[in-house]
């Protein structure tokens, strides 16, 4: 099996679109009879519902119910599966604060997904969802297998389609014979192992100051009226707006360092740690959405992205020497090395190592012609 990769494709505005919307909806109104289905079984049991259980009554239920007949079988029971999923998740983790799936509001129900059946892609831009011939945006080529189809409504009420295709595996090229670590951060976005510095741009913090205001009037407004309305519509499309540069941004970062790198290293994410040592919204931010584009593109690109374990103290440690310091203030820019004397700059040090790292968890079969290409 290769690497999954997800698409996202704008629908044409069409009369024919409330169809989907309706399956929407439909699969909101499914997905809370579930939950009253979980409760009830609960209360009258005491034993908690068992997704085939589950599957097999909603399945009957569909039978009589030509409104839930709207949405597929294969929806609903992804639906069903979310559903088992969330509640395997709470029972695991509900010291951890983990809550329940609870009931939804169906006007604000997002999506439904459809997995090898109930949709068929016809040439060009169209797509056959249900009985219904539907028209998409296609910005780029749907290449691989196709495993799972989702329709989803933006707030706006604006449909997508996500595709999740599996787009078969395939090796790393040798190309520039250069691997590179990276250490994120706030105001440089990435400092590289080759000491290079790839600062966050102005419309970040631009961006971010519009979006503090529009959600100031947004929240001026008074509840129900149409100003507030207006206020929480402006609100979304400032989002979309600043997502929309931003991801472009991405985009383009992406291109450049896998030109420059085969092998690029970057710390896994521990965006709860960083949102707590920040004290700010580290979504805003996207270092997940940026690795997302950068996994894409790399893996279009022949490069390899590599992971090293969060818990690797890449700051801490002695890029030169190895050795590891008890503890180091983040206000800490720079410090002095107490066993090799080198100083270190705090965030090519960590880059330095997690390109170190990184090259050592290297494994043979994931390079294709000779390892001594890549220099480390
Ligand atoms: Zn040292």
């Amino acid at each position: 099996m290769g690497d999954m990769k997800t698409l996202k494709f704008k629908l044409y505005q069409h009369k024919r679109n409330r169809h989907l919307k309706r399956t929407i909806n439909a699969a909101g109104v499914i997905y809370n009879h579930c939950i009253a289905l979980h409760r009830r079984y609960y209360r009258m049991y005491g034993k908690y519902l068992s997704c085939a259980k589950l599957q097999s009554h909603i399945a009957k239920l569909r039978k009589r119910n030509s409104f839930w007949q709207q949405v597929g079988s294969q929806a609903v029971q992804d639906i069903c599966q979310r559903i088992d999923k969330a509640y395997q998740l709470f029972f695991k983790h509900n010291k951890k604060g983990v809550r329940p799936p609870g009931f939804k509001k169906v006007k604000k129900y997002k999506s439904f997904t459809l997995k090898q059946a109930g949709y068929k892609f016809l040439s060009g831009n169209r797509v056959k969802i249900g009985s219904k011939v539907y028209q998409f945006w296609k910005s780029r080529e749907i290449e691989g297998t196709v495993k799972t189809l989702t329709i989803k409504r933006t707030t706006l009420g604006e449909l997508f389609m996500v595709v999740v295709v599996d787009d078969g595996s395939s090796e790393v090229e040798v190309k520039t014979g250069r691997i590179a670590g990276f250490d994120f951060g706030l105001k440089t976005f990435l400092t590289c192992s080759d000491g290079t510095k790839i600062e966050s741009p102005q419309f970040f913090k631009q961006s971010l100051n519009a979006m503090t205001k529009a959600a100031r009037q947004h929240s001026k407004k008074l509840k129900g009226s149409s100003h507030r309305e207006r206020a929480r519509k402006n609100l979304v499309r400032k989002y979309e707006d600043i997502s929309n540069r931003r991801r472009d941004w991405f985009w383009k970062l992406a291109h450049e360092l896998t030109d420059k790198f085969d092998v690029l290293c970057f710390e896994t994410l521990n965006l709860k740690g960083m949102q707590r040592l920040w004290g700010r919204k580290i979504s805003d931010l996207a270092f997940g959405e940026f690795l997302q584009i950068l996994e894409w593109v790399a893996k279009k690109k022949n490069n390899l992205v590599i992971f090293i374990d969060q818990w690797y103290p890449s700051s801490k440690t002695c890029s030169s020497c190895s050795h590891v310091l008890e503890n180091l203030d983040l206000s800490l820019r720079e410090w002095r090395c107490p066993s090799c004397q080198s100083v270190n700059g705090r965030d090519e040090n960590a880059a330095l190592n997690i390109q170190m790292v990184g090259a050592s968890s290297i494994r043979l079969g994931d390079v294709r012609q000779a390892m001594p290409a890549i220099a480390v």
